[in-house]
């Protein structure tokens, strides 16, 4: 029987899986260094905030594994021997296979700063990082003060850990407005205010300089680059994520920042593959990154991959972007393409709108000559994925979209509605006369 074996119990290889044996009676085997079992990575705050047990992030009993004629092993791979297939474990163990996946996600970057790696400095990835947390600040009479270097969504998921248990938190980060790599400088300059709101002692244009260490090699502070020294207890290091894949420094697989793949998630080796986090795709795909670290797209190649693995050879196609994320209370929205400032291109134009007085906001951002709509970013406003996605696909222009705003709407009922502020601001804006369609379930949910 056809051994395939995936090293990484993530998202990614575990959907692969269990395709896998939805599709076939392969022998599967899972091989993975971090828990015995999958969990969800995007419910870790959950538990140290106390909505959830560490647990409850586990989407399977389990019983599923075996049931399912799932093998679970628990073992670190260092390495791959291709001409032999077969992959050694760090424990001493070779597991030969017939198929390889590699699915082994992200590590949080490290840029050399001194002191990176003591005790109580430390990323948010892993269950050990959230071991680590509890650790190094379980309250603010342990940690009387958090530092928090780089500002992306894991640093501020991290602030709000934090801050759920009153720990003071300093945040670093490198950018004269947070994240504003990504965001337009609208909703970045609102995420600023809406940090410091939160008591966050925010500090821009501010790098990490240096980690000092108290006489039992533990973190008790920082330097920053403009001279300031800062007291803490943690040091939370969120400066992104690169693919976890050093392991592979020594064999024949190529790689770039990440296992290199073609549109078939195979690598140059015959018989391996690589998905998620740690897939670096060899021709870009549309606008999107060659690496993506999200979810959504771990468990599309996982599926993927699987269709392939079982003789049904299928390409990865993601289809639009979209994600989600929280700045602490704030929800954000993106679906197709909304650039910053330092990215995008001179033909993509952007409306912005912003409530008087709540964190709430939306910038669309549409072609400059067709208006053809490239894509919204929404914050406070809970919005539709299947409409902006049949938008996208129907090239909807951007006169279309605001004036059917109210179909993609899909905040609960009784929530306060913004589309008629937005649709006036709009249409003084850019001199139209658009009026606002009402909301029709029938247009909501007609099927192609
Ligand atoms: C705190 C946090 C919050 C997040 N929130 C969101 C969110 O809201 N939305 C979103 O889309 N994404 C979010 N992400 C990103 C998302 O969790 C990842 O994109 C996703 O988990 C990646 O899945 P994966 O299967 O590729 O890898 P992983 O989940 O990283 O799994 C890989 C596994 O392989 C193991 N492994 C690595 N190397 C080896 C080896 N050599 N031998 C054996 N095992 C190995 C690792 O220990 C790990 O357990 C978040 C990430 C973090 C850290």
């Amino acid at each position: 029987m056809e051994h395939i074996v995936i090293i990484g119990n993530g998202i990614s290889g575990v959907t692969a899986a269990r395709h896998i044996r939805k599709l076939s009676d392969k022998r599967i085997t899972i091989i993975s260094a971090e828990t015995d079992y999958f969990f969800s990575r995007t419910a870790l705050m959950y538990v140290y905030m106390g909505h959830m047990k560490f647990e409850h992030t586990q989407p399977y009993e389990n019983w599923f594994w075996k049931k399912n004629r799932i093998e679970l092993v628990n073992g670190f791979v260092e390495q791959i021997h291709h001409e032999e297939k077969k992959v050694a474990l760090k424990e001493g163990e070779y597991i030969a296979y017939d198929k390889l996946i590699i699915a082994t996600g992200s590590k949080p970057n490290k840029y050399g700063w001194p002191g990176q790696d003591l005790k109580g400095v430390q990323g948010l990835y892993s269950k050990q990082d959230l071991d680590g947390v509890e650790k190094y600040a379980p309250n603010n009479k342990v940690c009387n003060r958090a530092v928090i270097v780089g500002g992306g969504l894991i640093g501020i998921e991290l602030a709000e850990m934090l801050l759920s248990r009153d720990i003071p938190v300093t945040f670093l980060v490198r950018e004269d407005s947070f994240w504003n790599g990504v965001l337009p400088s609208g909703e970045s300059e609102m995420i600023n205010e809406h940090i410091r709101e939160h008591h966050i002692d925010l500090r821009l244009s501010t790098n990490l300089a240096e980690i000092i260490a108290d006489e039992h090699g533990r973190a008790k502070g920082v330097k920053t680059d403009k001279g300031d020294t800062i007291a803490c207890n943690i040091v939370g290091l969120t400066a992104g994520v690169s693919p976890n894949i050093s392991f592979l420094k020594d064999s024949s697989i190529a790689t770039g920042r990440g296992v290199m793949v073609n549109r078939y998630l195979e690598t140059n080796i015959a018989d391996i593959y690589a998905i998620g986090d740690c897939a670096e795709q060899k021709e870009a795909i549309g606008n999107r990154r060659p690496i993506e670290a999200v979810w959504y797209t771990g468990r599309m190649m996982g599926e993927t991959i699987a269709q392939t693995v079982c003789g049904n050879k299928t390409e990865y196609k993601p289809g639009h972007w979209f994600n989600s994320a929280k700045f602490l209370d704030v929800e954000y929205q993106t679906y197709g393409w909304v650039f910053s400032e330092k990215s995008k291109k001179d033909v993509e134009k952007h409306f912005h709108w912003r409530h008087p007085k709540e964190k709430i906001c939306i910038t669309v951002a549409y072609h400059a000559d067709t208006h053809k709509f490239l894509g919204i970013n929404t914050f406070g406003i809970r919005m539709r994925h299947d409409i902006f996605d049949r938008w996208l696909t129907e090239e909807r222009d951007v006169d279309f979209v605001m004036a059917y705003l109210k179909d993609a709407n899909f905040d609960p009922e009784f929530y306060a509605n913004y589309e008629a502020d937005i649709l006036a601001e709009f249409n003084e804006a850019m001199g139209t006369t658009i009026t606002l369609q009402k909301k029709s379930w029938k247009r909501i949910f007609k099927t192609a």
